[in-house]
Order: structure tokens, then sequence, then C-alpha cells
């Protein structure tokens, strides 16, 4: 088998940058040494000191380089898994909208046909299902006539059809929806709380239902509210409270002020916070006009200011941002350190799948998927099993 030397790297990992050289034979990492080793292999390159690490993990994706996953074609689920690699992203969850019972199915034939097809895309590791069963008062981009109650005949049925769902995103209050956690959790999937009104009560009822990780935090998700004088603490405040939930924030930069990423960062931490990109199709775009949702029935949007806007500017209509980007706006806005921000989109989201045994760290005899960047997290070479797929 062949090998490859990567040559003068600094790993980030376990909280900390180490100067090394990196072997890898064949697919796979064959040994971290001390940097300089004078290591032979069939092929070396020379790092320069670059930071290496696992690649990054989305585990909220919609789509990127003009392709949303919902776009139901090969073509789509290419195009975006490759833009996304180009910027570090390894593996991902392609995510779903809220749709027809129909249309999730079709979804779910794509993903299967693609899901090996692709080797200069991330790795599609799994599904993400994001609605229907979703408050209407916190639809998000989701489209309200597809929103409704959990139904055990609809779901099952869904879960049935694709043995690659990783994660549902669900109001937990809704009728029905502790019991489908439960469903979840016999099946081995991750019941996450988004899109919610719940308050701290029925987040905990819902914690001990399987319930544990908080999708996009701060994004239609309830905080305190006044009941007759009384206040309620809501997901928000959940998240901080409970050390048995893990949360995801967007931390492109701009969904998110910089209190509200320090706040998180520092008081939920690398262990129990997740970054994602949550990108809709313009994600790779720097500017011009995108459309949200559909080709055929989606809303037109505009690029500014590095996020997707409803025409008239009043909202947001989706993140156009990469996971390199994620990583430096930890750095930058939040005050976090490389490795911590690192962690949060490598072994923190890989541990919550229970996919922490395969992917998330730089490890002997794991698959040689790494990101190597500079002082400035741009990306200048991706690997994916060994093979580079990406080089600037
Ligand atoms: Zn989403």
């Amino acid at each position: 088998m062949n090998t490859l030397l990567l040559r003068d790297a600094r790993l980030v990992q376990d909280g900390c940058i180490t100067p090394c050289d990196i072997l890898i034979r064949g697919q796979n990492v064959e040994s971290i040494l001390p940097a300089r080793s004078g290591a032979a292999a069939d092929c070396v390159r020379d790092l320069k000191g670059m930071y290496v690490s696992a690649g990054f993990i989305d585990i909220h994706v919609h789509g990127g380089g003009g392709h949303d996953f919902m776009d139901g074609t090969p073509e789509a689920y290419h195009g975006a898994s490759a833009l996304h690699l180009q910027h570090g992203t390894t593996a991902m969850l392609p995510t779903t909208l809220a749709a027809s019972a129909d249309e999730l199915l079709r979804a779910f034939s794509v993903f299967e046909q693609c899901r090996d097809a692709f080797p200069d895309g991330a790795k599609l590791l799994g599904l993400h299902i994001e609605g229907p069963y979703v408050a209407p008062s916190q639809a998000g981009a989701q489209d309200p006539k597809y929103i409704r109650n959990p139904d055990p005949a609809e779901y099952n049925m869904l879960l049935d059809a694709c043995p690659h769902i990783l994660r549902w995103t669900v109001a937990p209050e809704l009728p029905g929806a502790m019991e489908f956690g439960r469903e979840l959790k016999r099946r081995g999937i991750l019941p996450c709380i988004g899109h919610s009104e719940a308050d701290s009560d029925t987040v905990l009822e819902a914690m001990r239902c399987g319930y544990s990780h908080i999708t996009h935090l701060y994004s239609a998700t309830s905080t305190i509210v006044r009941v007759a004088g009384f206040r309620h603490a809501g997901i928000i405040e959940s998240a901080y409270l409970y050390d048995g939930l893990t949360s995801e924030i967007i931390a492109d930069g701009c969904h998110l002020p910089a209190p509200l990423l320090q706040l998180a960062y520092r008081h939920i931490g690398p262990r129990r916070l997740v970054l994602v990109t949550d990108a809709m199709r313009a994600a790779g775009q720097t500017g011009g006009e995108s459309i949200l949702g559909s080709l055929e029935n989606g809303q037109r949007v505009i690029l500014e200011d590095g996020v997707a806007k409803m025409p008239d500017r009043t909202a947001f209509a989706g993140s156009i941002c990469t996971a390199d980007r994620l990583v430096r706006t930890m750095v930058t806005m939040a005050g976090a350190s490389l490795p911590d921000a690192v962690q949060m989109i490598t072994e923190t989201p890989a541990r919550l799948l229970g996919l922490d045994d395969r992917f998330g760290r730089v490890e002997p005899g794991r698959a040689a998927d790494l990101a190597v960047f500079d002082h400035t997290i741009r990306i200048a070479m991706v690997l994916r099993d060994g093979a580079v797929r990406y080089e600037n």
C-alpha cells in the first residue's frame, strides 16, 4: 500500500497544538511521529508548519454550491458535498426540510443512491430530518403548509424506509412527540429539540424520553416567558442548566452576535457545544441572489454581509457559510482557542452521533480524513480516506 508523509504539521487535537509528522498508509493514518521524523514514504508533503485536524463534521447542512439536498438529484448531492469538502468538511448529515411524506421518501431514495457515490465530496454519514413535526410559531424557514404533529403511522413508515437517519429535529411539546422521542431512541437515532416553544419542564420530560440535543440554539428556540405573572424558563435556559443536553449553534458570525457566541462557548463549553453551518444552497457564494427552498417554488433571496436575506432585508433567509468560517468565527468573535473551536466541529459532533469510535480524531488505524489550514483557517488541503481531494 502507498504511504504518504505529511511533514512538519501542527496537529490540533486534545486541547493543544502539537508539531508532528503524520504517516498515512493507504486510507488510514498509520502513525503520528515527532516533527521532522525523517520517516520514509512513497510521497512526502511538506506542510511548513500548517495546522492539521480531523476533517470537519457538519451535522446540520441543507446544501451548498448552488444545490439543496431537497432538489432530490444526485447532482445536488455531488455539488453540495464537493463544495463543503473544499472548506474542510469531510463528513456531513444532509438535512431535509418539512415536506410531504412522499417528498421525504424521494429524498431518502436519492440519499441511498448517493451515499457512497462521490469520493471528492464529504462523506454522507446519514440524514438529519428537520421537521415536519415542529411548532408552527417557530417555523423559521420550514414551510408552514407541511408542519404537522407526529403520527406513528407516518413516522414508523418513514423510519422503516430509511436505515440511515441519524438525527431528527422535533418540537417535544407537540402531542405524541414524547412517544416519538422514545421510538427514535429505541432505533438508535438522536432525538433533537428544535423549532419549539417547549418550557424547561417540557425539556426535562423530553430528556427522560431520550431527547438530548438542541438544534440551532437561539434560532427558533424558546426562552423566558411570563404566564399570569409567573416566569417560565425555555429551551435556551435549559441548554445551560442541564448537563445532559448538547447544543449546536450557527456560528457564521451573522446569526448570533459575539456576546451570545461567547456565552455559549464559555458556559456550555466545547464538550457540549457543536458548530453547524445550517447552510442553504448558496453556501460558497459571496454575493448576488439565490433561492431558498425548491428551485421551482422557492423564495428569491439576496446574499449580502455573508448571509442570505429576504429581499426586503428584514430577516435572514439562511446561512451561506462553510465549516472553515465557523472555526474562524469562534476564534475571532467568541475568543475560543483553536483546539476548542476545532473540537466543536470534530470530536463533539462525532460523539453525540455515537460515531466517535471512527470519526472526529486523527489517530492511528482510523481513516485519514484531514483538514489542513493556515492561521486564518484558510483551507490549504483536504484528505479523505488518505487521498488528497482538494488543494489550494
Ligand atoms: Zn436547518
